[in-house]
């Protein structure tokens, strides 16, 4: 089932960091985006043998309900899902908040959450996390410019990450420190208890199920017990160890397979850029091909959550492995010479740069793509043009383009096809390399994380396994919470219901 894109395994392409690809033609994706090759120019790694691990006692720090791996966006919408229908969760994280790529990572764009005609259809957690944050903290358009195809409007916010195929949407651009706290003290509101500064290194199997998880700390290895586990992890570190299917293959003219980390510039006048960028079209054109001369790996910025503020999520870099410390030592290095290099390039050319600085670099390095479960059902680019509205549906995603409509998303990709006591949720669920293009957004993750903690909640109550849950008493607990579902009558009144969740009874 394996299968390596370049770098990721088997012969080592040797590359040099060069001019992007051309890339096909599509309005199947949002961000026509470069790409820049940069397999690291190395020879195989020698072979220096192996080394058997002395058997030792773990000491059991917890046991729960329902253990989820990693404090991302899924993870933590897992973990807020499973307490709200009244299981015992623990949550670990590796790092010191929560958040994952959306925050640590940089990531503040949160992309649509809005459909095509303007109809929220992410729900459920990720609408009370984006009504949490406090106003100061979110930058895009009013709600009832949602789907407005007003001509005006979608200039503008096409520029603000919040238009695209010339209607407005909800993708607003966010402050990471606030979306850190407000995902922080919602999971501290469920009771959840949250640990930080843990690595998870095993699951735990018990008769080839998994029961919990060996994590790494300060204090040496420890484990936690649990009924139910989530994969929260993005890079499928725990049902990988469990021996679960993974795959690994990409679509090498999209960009989800790319790696690099993101950084801020501060003092910057994000409108007179944008000016410039929009206003004077032949000086732009000529600024981007000096850049792309001086720099080679070359980007533009995104607007964030301030005026004075310019988001890079690129240059992105093809041909690494997010599973190999040299490949991401390496992005690491180069992203952080890039972001140098960037700084004073737009500082020297670039109107409204005059006076911009380094204000962050991200803490976590921007993995968009390592491993993907092979699960009971999966999201196929052939869906896309069908509207098939699947009996096992836990959530809604809008499509990528407005010739598609809103897309189904089915509960058997989030469960492994033979592995049991695990779901898996976020960016490594069971998808095709097109459909990873967008069901690892930031919103879609919120999705399945929410799903995914919903049902090992109610996996633990019944004592059943993730692939006996039964789907109807899933989806009520989902509609429930708010989540928008295809031909549920109560999504109606699902604002009204999200905060009286009932435990399972
Ligand atoms: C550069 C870049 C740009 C992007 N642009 C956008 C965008 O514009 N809009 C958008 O919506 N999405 C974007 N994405 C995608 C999006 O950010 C991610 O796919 C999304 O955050 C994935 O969420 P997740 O919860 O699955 O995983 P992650 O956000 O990766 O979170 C996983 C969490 O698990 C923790 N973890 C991992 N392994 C372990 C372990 N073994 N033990 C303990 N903890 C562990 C990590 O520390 C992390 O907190 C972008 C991604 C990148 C990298």
């Amino acid at each position: 089932m394996e299968r390596h894109p370049p770098g990721q395994g088997g012969d080592r392409v040797l590359r040099l960091l060069r001019r992007p690809l051309s890339r096909r033609p599509t309005d199947e994706r949002l961000l026509v985006s470069e790409i820049f090759e940069g397999g690291r120019p190395r020879g195989e790694r020698r072979d220096l043998g192996t080394l058997t691990e002395p058997a030792r006692e773990v000491p059991v720090y917890r046991t729960c309900d329902v253990l989820v791996v990693g404090g991302g966006p899924s993870g933590t919408a897992a973990a807020v899902a499973a307490a709200r229908l009244g299981a015992d969760v623990v949550l670990l994280e590796r790092y010191n908040h929560l958040g994952g790529l959306s925050t640590g990572g940089l990531v503040i764009w949160i992309d649509r959450m809005s459909d095509w005609s303007g109809q929220l259809v992410i729900r459920g957690f990720a609408e009370e996390i984006m009504d949490r944050l406090p106003k100061e903290a979110v930058a895009g358009p009013a709600r009832k410019d949602w789907g407005s195809k007003d001509a005006a409007s979608a200039a503008y916010w096409a520029q603000r990450t919040a238009a695209f195929h010339g209607i407005v949407t909800w993708s607003p651009t966010v402050d990471p420190e606030r979306l850190k706290l407000a995902s922080q003290e919602i999971v501290i509101e469920q009771k959840i208890h949250l640990a930080f500064h843990c690595w998870a290194a095993l699951p735990l199997l018990e008769e080839g199920k998994v029961r919990g998880a060996f994590f790494e700390s300060k204090a040496g290895r420890r484990a936690v017990r649990a009924k139910m586990v989530v994969d929260a992890t993005g890079d499928g570190d725990l049902f990988a160890r469990a021996g679960a299917a993974c795959e690994t293959d990409i679509e090498a003219a999209d960009i989800h397979h790319c790696i690099n980390t993101a950084w801020l510039l501060g003092g910057i006048d994000m409108n007179r850029w944008l000016e410039f960028r929009t206003r004077e079209p032949e000086p732009f054109a000529r600024f981007m091909a000096r850049g792309r001369e001086q720099l080679r790996a070359f980007d533009r910025p995104f607007v964030s959550w301030r005026n004075d503020i310019a988001l890079f999520m690129g240059p992105r870099h093809s041909g690494f492995s997010a599973l190999d410390v040299d490949d991401q030592s390496e992005v690491e290095i180069r992203s952080r010479r890039l972001m140098a290099q960037h700084l004073d390039f737009y500082r020297a050319h670039a109107p409204g740069f005059e006076n911009a600085f380094l204000l962050l670099g991200a803490p976590q390095l921007g993995v968009r793509h390592a491993r993907r479960l092979v699960g009971m059902k999966k999201m196929l680019r052939a869906h896309w043009p069908t509207a098939q509205v699947f009996s096992d549906e836990i959530g809604v995603t809008p499509s990528v383009s407005p010739k598609f409509p809103n897309l189904s998303i089915p509960y058997g990709c989030l469960v492994p096809a033979e592995l049991d006591g695990l779901l898996a949720c976020g960016r490594h669920i069971s998808c095709d390399p097109n459909s990873h293009g967008f069901m690892r957004e930031i919103p879609q993750c919120w999705i399945t994380g929410q799903a995914a903690g919903a049902a090992a909640a109610l996996a633990a109550s019944r004592g059943v396994e993730p692939r006996a849950v039964e789907i109807g008493e899933l989806q009520s607990a989902l509609v429930r919470q708010g989540v928008y579902l295809h031909n549920r009558e109560r999504n109606s009144c699902q604002a009204e219901a999200r905060h009286h969740s009932a435990p399972i009874t």
